[in-house]
């Protein structure tokens, strides 16, 4: 077999120049296929994997983590078996997904597409974690896919105005006050300016990345996108915003969910739902946070950080009511002291939009007199999609407050038609949306598939976080159920201690027939991280003595676990606990 020399270069970076080389994905000797990514690159706003113009092996790499390239350069030379005409690629900014979407649309070869409309095998409304994840399961499973998008970005709420940005300024905050809190152990730093530009710049740009990421996954997979809203004509047809139709064998319903409103607020700038809040613009001096739940209470934690009063009203006499109090009382301890105010029991019932700010009275337990506040979030709560489809016209059922209800394959009442998501019942949560997201497309594929998680574990990303997955105590009371519990401070783990961060504890919670781990939950930093190996011994069936026995690395958080685990056993050092049973 003949074999040729061929340089893979960078190709046509649009108007950018000396990109920045963040990852060399091959090294010399390394077999690599068309597509494979070679490298990623990064520009102020936006990453991107070069991927492979021809198959063959790598010779030499001549770029390396920190150069920087322009297009034209070589990255490698490949020793090749046949020569191919390169492929070029663009480099991905957010400002730029419009245009390849649209060079998307022309869709990949085999895809039939008449003047009348697109035609698919499956069709995927929706590009949110659910959707997104749908659609790449079913095109890895021979599935010729349209994933469709009312928005000109992939990645739906989570990517663009949910999870990631929330989490970015999160971490933003978490620097902020543990340099804060550093203070008092010995280490001072001065107050820190806050550029609110630049760190939502900051935002956007990790929020780019993983967009950017998403339109190469698609391209990569052959998925084609199409942009336009998208609703229902008949059981077999979309037809989109344009007048564009799309025909299909399959859908999944995958529109996800929108922030509820408040009845009877003044449209006025400075009242906004999450999405508006993520925007930082401005920083008040002074915010009421509407509804004390989640989404609400995290981007409370943001504000205070960057030096805003925070106040948060809730109608019901907890935060984040459907939690175990016990969990939510050492986060309650700490922004009792660091917020304007914490209304429980208490409702609004108006909002003015004045010169001053807007004013807002309250009636209830805790109601203060009318306040003016700089900015008002109001987050009460997201309400599912699902009645926005004109549903009813492909004969799936939509229940209230647009849930569309779904058997164990996530197949509607319409059995082509699939729904997944925030808008079928359960937590409105991403990591939920990607599971039944992966069960939907296998079973459109012919896969033997169902959704049968024994949990979906919940984590509010607040200082402290909270995280909790399985049986709560709360649910168990309610039902009649009975377990037996342990509980250990973190007080006892030299890890918390060493974070200056005893504030926190972990428990289990335990079946009493059979020892198994049926719940748990636990505050304090990382605790969101920690909770996913209670969700593991819960699938797995395991029992206190399969956690203490498994050895955990010291010092970390992580010990908690299992020393709650051993304290269950009656086997725990670490804190002297008389042996419950
Ligand atoms: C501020 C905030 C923070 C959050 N933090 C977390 C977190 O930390 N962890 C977590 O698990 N969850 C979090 N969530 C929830 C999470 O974002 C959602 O559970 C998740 O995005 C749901 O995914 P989905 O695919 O069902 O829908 P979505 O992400 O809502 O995506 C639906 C997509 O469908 C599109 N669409 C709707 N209608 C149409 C139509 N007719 N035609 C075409 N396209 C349409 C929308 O434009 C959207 O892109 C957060 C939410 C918010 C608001």
């Amino acid at each position: 077999m003949t074999t040729h020399q061929v340089d893979l270069v960078v190709p046509d970076l649009g108007d950018f120049s000396d990109v920045d080389v963040i990852e060399v994905l091959v090294e010399p000797g390394d077999e690599v296929a068309i597509e494979e990514s070679l490298i990623t690159l990064e520009t102020d706003k936006a990453s991107m994997d070069v991927p492979a113009t021809h198959a063959g092996k790598v010779g030499s790499v001549n770029v390396k983590v920190g150069d920087k390239v322009n297009a034209g350069d070589i990255i490698l030379t490949l020793e090749t078996a046949e020569l191919h005409e390169s492929h070029a690629t663009v480099m991905l900014s957010p400002e730029e997904q419009q245009e390849i979407l649209t060079a998307a649309a022309a869709g990949p070869a085999g895809q039939e597409q008449t003047d009348a409309g697109h035609r698919a095998q499956l069709v995927v409304i929706g590009s949110g974690p659910g959707g997104y994840t749908a659609a790449f399961r079913a095109a890895d499973l021979g599935l010729e896919v349209i994933l469709v998008e009312r928005y000109p970005v992939l990645g739906g709420v989570c990517l663009n105005v949910g999870c990631i940005p929330s989490k970015a300024l999160l971490h933003a905050a978490k620097v902020i006050d543990d340099a804060e809190a550093m203070a008092d152990h010995g280490v001072k730093f001065g107050r820190p300016t806050i550029d609110a530009p630049a760190l939502r710049d900051w935002k956007n740009k990790v929020v780019g990345r993983l967009t950017g990421g998403l339109t190469q996954l698609a391209k990569q997979r052959k998925v084609k996108v199409v942009q336009g809203t998208a609703k229902f004509a008949s059981p077999n047809r979309l037809v989109l915003d344009s007048g564009d139709t799309i025909d299909f064998e399959y859908c999944i319903i995958a529109a996800g969910s929108q922030s509820a409103a408040l009845t009877g607020t003044p449209d006025d700038p400075r009242i906004v739902d999450s999405t508006g809040a993520l925007e930082l613009d401005p920083i008040p001096k002074r915010l009421l946070v509407v509804g004390g739940g989640i989404i609400g209470l995290e981007l409370a934690c943001v504000y205070s950080a960057l030096g805003t009063k925070v106040s948060v009203v809730e109608l019901t006499d907890a935060l984040m009511p459907e939690t175990d109090p016990d969990l939510v009382r050492p986060l309650r301890k700490i922004i009792d002291k660091r917020y304007e105010s914490i209304m429980l029991d208490t409702k609004v019932t108006g909002m003015q939009a004045t010169q001053a700010g807007i004013e807002v009275t309250f009636e209830g337990k805790n109601a203060p007199e009318n306040q003016v506040y700089d900015k008002v979030l109001i987050s009460i709560g997201r309400r599912a999609n699902g009645d926005l489809l004109d549903c009813d016209k492909a004969g799936v059922n939509v229940e209230k407050r647009g849930i569309i209800p779904v058997n164990k394959q996530m197949q509607t009442n319409v059995p082509h038609i699939f729904a997944i998501g925030d808008l079928v019942p359960g937590p409105m949560l991403a990591h939920k949306a990607t599971h039944e997201a992966k069960v939907a497309a296998e079973v459109a594929a012919g896969e033997k598939s169902a959704f049968d998680a024994r949990t979906i574990p919940s984590v509010a990303y607040t200082d402290p976080e909270v995280a909790w997955v399985g049986l709560t105590e709360t649910d168990a009371k309610r039902d009649g159920i009975s377990y037996d519990k342990t509980k250990i401070p973190w007080a006892a783990s030299g890890r918390a201690l060493a974070l200056g961060r005893d504030e926190g504890f972990t428990k289990l919670l335990f079946d009493k027939s059979t020892g198994r781990v049926i719940g748990g939950g636990m505050v304090g930093p990382n605790a969101g991280d920690l909770v996913a190996e209670v969700g593991l011994a819960i699938e797995m069936g395991a029992d206190a003595a399969d956690i203490g026995l498994t050895i955990h690395p010291h010092p970390t958080l992580s010990e908690t676990i299992a020393f709650a685990a051993e304290a269950f056993e009656g086997t725990i050092t670490d804190l002297y606990m008389p042996k419950k049973r």
